[in-house]
């Protein structure tokens, strides 16, 4: 039937519109996820599947779970929406072991397909109300007409609003049909070895004929993936060879002048971090060093020693922070420690008035400036450093490859060392592989005199007792967070369900200052609800994951997080460290409704330790082989199909780093490879923003 079609070469990098004419109607849909030409629709894939493959006869149906069964439609109804309430549709079905019913809100479409007596396919999930088996919203077919939404393992897509699943699986289908002909295996046979050809591996993706064929699929891709990544990496490394950075060496009075201008005494493991960066700064070849620290760990105070060594010897040194509050916090708890060194720290951000941006870009220019400390704002094309000698990125997950590459290339002549601080702690091996020569540094001892969080894991049925407790914390003055629940699908899902908490807790809260902050609001509007939170001008703060980074509100006593289980661990960790940050007793409540064995388990590593590096430890543990397309992996290059928490994804790194050297080695810009430099670009984190607002 597309006989024609695969005649004609396909451009996969054209739009949509004109590469493929009979899809132009799904190109504003697809447009919405960001797919803009063929190619990005093939490597647009499924975050998790649906085995369906299992027909179940309904006397088989276990609740809360997604099955698919063969029925027969023994009546329709419609029921009316009224105020606010949707239409619904409820569906009487049967198989020879039983009833269940079907419902249906709000899609007026379904009765028109379904008729008294059809044999259909219904896949969803299975709920128990009283006595009644319910599908709720399933995707259904007509009995011997294939469908790629219903007894077969079918794909699940992360969504935008105005995209439904169904629409997004037809129109990648019919995109994968016409394309997969015209793609080009980027690696030779000999260097694919075992692994299926890129066409084969994108369709089973995809559309997977059984559940079992997903892995091999998608270790090719996560191949592909990583040696795109190992490309640039290998780049990066033949350039930086040629590079020089200044060499930045004190002496050891001078060294201990400025650790001794710290209002307290380091520990062992932030005196270490220092020693082993100020060895590093006096070399000439350029310093690549990431510092990693649970929160609240002190990783700013080797920061602050640093960025006043960097001073000392005569240099400019530079801070970049992925927020424009956090850039402040920064900012405030290091100029006044800085300024008994007598170094002078000024604060760049894009909110700061024309004038004023100008007079400290002068100041940069001028030399004036010693140390800044700001937003991306530090790396725009106005702002110039005659002398920059240290390069510090807070955060640096946060920030996209290209934004550190910026801040880096801001030296005149000579290259900044550069030193980038993390929350999330990462597997060394996994560092050694993705980072290639990155040197690391970790502090896992915390400052004296922490207290540690308490932690609970509590369901629903205890909310009204919970928000007594907010209140009664809201009343000796403290401050809690609510994190609502991640919804990976859809940021815009998410905001809602964070506006819809807000509502419900101002109703059940009504004496409580209640913030809101999520990812659909503009980023200046975020930071001033944080200030506002910050100075105490507010309760009680509902927010989605965007408060995970570094805020410091040392008031804040309680943070709460519903469906918790729909958290990673480290991410549950992260957000657990905006509390217990001053004197104040603190807690942190895990909401989770979820039943089977392994989310409680792992909610349970969370509320039994404290420590990052050991949480991150179990987690990889409990996901184990069966968790293929992770959920963002921060503190990560932003991959993906590869995860870097699965053990043979490692051993994929390390082959494609292996293989990268080598193309590299004998071909720097891959002139001779096409295929593989299309790849690369492809992958290419280059225009990558991070998510640093
Ligand atoms: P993070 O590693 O999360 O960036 P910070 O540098 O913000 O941690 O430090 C957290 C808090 O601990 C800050 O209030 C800081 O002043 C304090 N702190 C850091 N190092 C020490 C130390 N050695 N002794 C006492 N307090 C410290
Ligand atoms: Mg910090």
């Amino acid at each position: 039937m597309q006989s024609s079609r695969v005649l004609d070469p396909i451009d996969l990098d054209r739009p949509i519109r004109s590469a493929l004419p009979s899809l132009a109607r799904g190109a504003s849909a697809l447009a919405k996820l960001g797919i803009a030409t063929p190619r990005d629709a093939l490597w647009y894939l499924p975050f998790r599947y649906d085995d369906f493959s299992d027909l179940r006869s309904l006397v088989e149906l276990v609740p809360d779970e997604k099955q698919s069964a063969r029925v027969m439609v023994q009546a329709v109804r419609v029921e009316p929406g009224f105020g606010r309430r949707p239409q619904r549709v409820i569906a009487q079905l049967s198989d020879a072991s039983g009833s269940a019913e079907a419902i249906w809100f709000g899609r007026r479409y379904v009765e028109r397909r379904l008729r008294q007596g059809d044999e259909i396919i219904v896949s969803g999930k299975v709920s128990q109300r009283g006595w009644r088996t319910q599908f709720t919203s399933p995707e259904f077919s007509p009995v011997g007409h294939e469908s790629i939404h219903t007894a077969r393992v079918v794909p699940v897509y992360h969504l935008a609003a105005g995209v439904t699943q169904k629409r997004l699986r037809e129109l990648l289908a019919r995109i994968l049909e016409a394309c997969l002909p015209a793609i080009e295996d980027p690696l030779t046979d000999a260097e694919r070895g075992s692994f299926p050809d890129l066409a084969d591996a994108l369709r089973t993706a995809h559309f997977p004929e059984e559940a079992a064929d997903v892995a091999e699929a998608l270790d090719r891709l996560a191949f592909d993936e990583l040696l795109a990544l190992q490309l640039t990496l290998a780049q990066g490394r033949m350039a930086r060879d040629q590079l020089t950075a200044p060499s930045i060496e004190l002496d050891a009075p001078t060294i201990h002048e400025i650790v001794e201008a710290l209002p307290f005494t380091l520990t062992g493991d932030q005196a270490a971090a220092v020693d082993a960066i100020i060895t590093d700064l006096a070399s000439e070849r350029p310093m690549r060093r990431l510092l990693q620290g649970d929160v609240g760990s002190g990783k700013t105070a080797v920061a602050a020693v640093a960025l006043a060594a960097a001073v000392r010897a005569g240099w400019q040194a530079v801070l970049m922070a992925p927020t424009e509050i956090l850039a402040r916090q920064h900012h405030g708890g290091l100029a006044p420690l800085l300024d008994r060194l007598g170094v002078r720290a000024e604060f760049l951000s894009g909110s700061l008035t024309p004038a004023r941006k100008r007079e400290i870009h002068e100041a940069i220019g001028g030399g004036l400036a010693e140390v800044v400390i700001g937003t991306h704002a530090v790396i725009s094309e106005a702002v110039e450093f005659p002398r920059l000698g240290l390069a510090i990125v807070d955060e640096q997950h946060r920030f996209g490859v290209g934004q550190r590459a910026a801040l880096q290339a801001k030296g005149s002549d000579r290259e900044p060392h550069l030193l980038a601080l993390t929350a999330t702690p990462i597997p060394r091996t996994l560092a050694l592989t993705v980072y290639g020569d990155l040197s690391i540094g970790t502090i896992r001892e915390l400052p004296p005199g922490r207290q540690p969080i308490r932690t609970e894991i509590r369901d629903r049925r205890a909310l009204p007792k919970i928000e007594a407790f907010l209140a009664s914390e809201a009343a000796k003055g403290r401050q809690s967070f609510v994190v609502v629940p991640l919804v990976a699908e859809s940021e815009a899902l998410e905001a809602a369900s964070a506006e819809a908490e807000v509502e419900r807790l101002r109703a059940a809260l009504p004496d409580l200052r209640i913030g809101l902050v999520h990812g659909q609001l503009r980023a200046d509007e975020r930071d001033a609800t944080m200030t506002a939170f910050a100075a105490g001008e507010m309760d009680l703060l509902v927010a989605t994951t965007v408060i995970e980074v570094g805020i410091d509100v040392p008031n804040a006593s309680v943070i709460l997080i519903e469906d918790a289980e729909r958290f990673g661990l480290a991410q549950l960790h992260q957000l657990r460290g905006r509390v217990g940050r001053g004197t104040h007793r603190s807690f942190c409540i895990l909401l989770s409704d979820a039943t089977d064995e392994l989310a409680r388990e792992r909610l349970a590593v969370v509320r039994d330790s404290q420590d990052g590096f050991h949480i991150a430890e179990q987690d990889l543990r409990l996901r184990g082989a069966g968790n293929l397309l992770g959920t963002r992996q921060s503190g990560l290059p932003p991959l993906r199909v590869a995860s870097l928490f699965e053990p043979r994804h490692l051993k994929l790194a390390e082959r494609a780093r292996g293989m990268a050297d080598e193309l590299v080695g004998a071909d720097p810009e891959l002139a001779s490879r096409p295929a593989l430099a299309r790849l690369q670009a492809d992958f290419a984190p280059a225009e990558d923003e991070g998510d640093a607002a």
